[in-house]
């Protein structure tokens, strides 16, 4: 049986299947879970990016951590269109469909690997989506295995 990684820690959950959705740790998801509800300052002292979105795409919030993986000032992206005018990679069903149907769906959460073209190389990325009232809080961090 091959081992199965959490997707965001890297830890091993098991040796099949895991048994908690998403392939996301026990451990990972409670924290996780957490995100929607810290304050801005609270974001901006996570080791990984944290962007919310409005319903339709505006960054309501962009912590330091995503602000240091992609390169952009929190003030710079803040009230602007993630998907139009930020990030218009993410303008793709991988990505934008995902966050569509999450946006109007039950689900808890959602987890998922993308790859963002960043002038300095592309980056692989685990992204999950949480919900924030109407709103959606993604939390990214860079896939194990890549340099810091
Ligand atoms: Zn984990």
């Amino acid at each position: 049986m091959p081992n199965v990684l959490c997707a965001w820690c890297g830890a091993l959950i098991g040796q099949s299947e895991a048994e908690d959705s998403h392939g996301i740790c026990r451990t990972c998801y409670r924290d996780l879970r957490g995100i929607p509800d810290l304050s801005s300052t609270e974001l901006d002292g996570l080791p990984f990016g944290v962007i919310v979105l409005a319903e339709h795409g505006t960054i309501l919030a962009y912590n330091q951590a995503e602000s240091r993986l992609a390169k952009r000032e929190p003030l710079s992206v803040i009230g602007r269109n993630f998907f139009t005018e930020i990030a218009p990679c993410t303008s793709v069903q991988a990505f934008l469909g995902a966050f569509r149907e999450f946006c109007h769906g039950n689900e808890p959460s959602r987890t998922f690997q993308f790859t963002f073209p960043f002038p300095d190389g592309p980056v692989r990325v685990v992204i999950v989506f949480l919900h924030k009232g109407k709103d959606v809080t993604v939390a990214v961090r860079k896939c194990l295995g890549q340099n810091a």
